[in-house]
């Protein structure tokens, strides 16, 4: 027996779901890449994303997933031998690091914990120790997919400058542009990248940087550019050399489409709405915690991620039939726990378009999940949720 017919759910931190309108978009002929129209799409879009950003800084859509706009960061900047600092707090910095080091960068990991967020004072220390300033770019993610955490970038941008070190300030904000304020200029960030199959509501296979003023510059003396990546090739006379080639239309209306969603709602409703629905999420666990089977892999409250929320369970518990149970049977899709995390936790997607529908309905499966396995918990999850949200959405 199943109760699974229709539309799978996706709640997993990326592809998110596309809504309907995105979708329909992109059921269209192609333009004329050359068209007044096209330009005029793709000029509007730029514009539009380094409003999201929040930087006065150009920005660059790249026909790639967020992979892509990391080696496209690395190689406009970068020289081989440049020493790059990593800043951990999961996987995903981690993940940009090592293509650093492919690429023939001096790659040093500051390391972290998988637990908590990356610590400012740390930062700190590590870069006044760089005296000669061998450091030329820091890297870091706003929200680490994998293990829910959130980074302070306000706190860390502010440590870089007290400590007085001129490397770059580099950020994935993959998980969380358009989801959570994100304030490039204002924290001081030169470069940050993300994709569009998130919290932008997209289908993948588009990827976007922000540039600020000493990120150009240090492009200038570059070692690493190559055609496809290089800025200064896509700032050329051409509109079509924007894209180093044809422009990718459809994705490109379904963006459109998606950041209109966005602006209509009104960014500050939607980083509220983030907040909440991850509020509800939090007050699920929370209960089901109680048992000390299930718990947040992020300790610490304030450290915790608006878009995704990563579960551990205690050893000894198939996480795998958790997950096939609520897939199989229910027509949910968790995310699974990845790097150290496999088979030790599941995550919960809250990103992009989601609702409390949806959110709800995804809670309400894991503790269906939750009982019809025998796995130890508190009862009383879902109403937790239901409750907190109740109080904070008021009539
Ligand atoms: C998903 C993700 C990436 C990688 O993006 P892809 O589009 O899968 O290449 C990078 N950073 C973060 C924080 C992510 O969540």
């Amino acid at each position: 027996m199943a109760v699974s017919a229709g539309r799978e759910f996706l709640a997993i931190p990326g592809p998110t779901t596309t809504p309907d309108e995105v979708l329909q978009a992109m059921h269209r002929p192609a333009l004329d890449i050359y068209s007044n129209e096209m330009v005029a799409l793709s000029e509007g879009l730029h514009t539009d994303l380094s409003r999201l950003f929040a930087t006065k800084g150009k920005s660059y859509i790249y026909i790639a997933n967020g992979h892509g706009a990391w080696e496209a960061v690395i190689s406009n900047v970068l020289s081989r031998g440049d020493k790059v600092l990593v800043l951990e707090s999961g996987r995903f910095a981690v993940g940009w690091g090592n293509a650093a080091r492919a690429m023939g960068c001096d790659v040093e990991v500051l390391q972290g914990d998988w637990r908590r967020a990356v610590r400012v004072d740390e930062v700190e220390a590590r870069l006044r120790r760089d005296t000669e300033h061998s450091i030329k770019a820091i890297v870091v993610v706003q929200v680490d997919t994998a293990s829910s955490a959130r980074n302070d970038l306000e706190a860390i941008g502010r440590a870089i400058r007290t400590a007085g070190h001129p490397a770059l300030f580099m950020v994935d904000a993959v998980a969380s542009l358009g989801c959570m304020p994100f304030e490039m200029d204002a924290w001081g960030i030169d470069v940050a990248m993300s994709a569009s199959q998130k919290g932008l509501m997209s289908p993948p296979g588009l990827s976007f940087v922000a540039v600020g003023d000493r990120a150009r510059a240090a492009h200038q003396r570059a070692g690493l550019r190559t055609p496809y990546w290089d800025w200064t090739e896509r700032d050329g006379p051409e509109h079509y050399q924007k894209y180093a080639g044809t422009a990718p239309v459809h994705l490109l209306f379904a963006l459109r489409k998606a950041l209109d969603i966005l602006f209509a709602e009104g960014l500050d409703n939607t980083f509220r709405r983030h907040h909440l629905l991850a509020g509800a999420v939090r007050r699920a666990v929370d209960v089901w915690s109680e048992g000390n089977m299930l718990g947040f892999n992020i300790e610490h409250p304030d450290e915790r991620a608006d878009t995704v929320t990563t579960v551990r369970a205690a050893e000894g518990h198939d996480i795998a039939a958790l997950h096939r149970y609520c897939k199989d049977k229910c027509g949910v899709v968790l995310g699974v726990g990845i790097g150290e995390l496999q088979n030790k936790a599941f995550r919960i997607a809250h990103m992009g378009h989601v609702n409390a529908p949806m959110v709800l309905g995804t809670l309400g499966v894991i503790e269906m999940a939750l009982s019809a396995l025998g796995i130890p918990h508190s009862r009383g999850g879902v109403d937790a949720a239901v409750a907190y949200l109740a109080e904070n959405v008021p009539a």
